[in-house]
């Protein structure tokens, strides 16, 4: 049993509203969709992962005082799964370098034309 954070009333984990102050307590009327909220003035994203790494690109960043995707920088990034590979690391690193590998091997493929001329 989980308590209300803001009159304290008791309710299920899976309580989208709380029934005695209507508070919302999760988002888009989705038991599983959890809405983080800040305890206090200071907005969640000063201690959010995705502000600290420039990654959320949300309109009510860096004010948030609710949001969905809150992921705390005290928090362990999921400890539960396993690491990358080393090939699965190069292929996420190729996805995000196509680019320039292709003008690389172009360049190659060009020298390499010019020199058995
Ligand atoms: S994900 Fe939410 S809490 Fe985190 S920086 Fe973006 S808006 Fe702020
Ligand atoms: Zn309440």
């Amino acid at each position: 049993m989980l308590s209300c954070p803001r009159c304290q009333a008791t309710i299920e984990p899976t309580t989208i509203q709380c029934p005695r102050c209507q508070l919302t307590l999760k988002a888009h009327g989705h038991p599983g969709i959890p809405l983080h909220r800040a305890a206090g003035e200071e907005a969640l994203c000063t201690t959010c992962r995705y502000d600290a790494d420039n990654t959320c690109n949300f309109p009510h960043r860096p004010q948030a005082q609710t949001c969905t995707l809150y992921r705390s920088v005290h928090q362990p990034l999921s400890p539960d799964l396993p690491p990358l590979s080393p090939g699965d690391r190069f292929r996420l690193w190729l996805r995000s370098h196509g680019g320039v590998v292709a003008l690389i091997g172009l360049l190659l493929v060009s020298l390499v034309l010019v020199l058995i001329r």
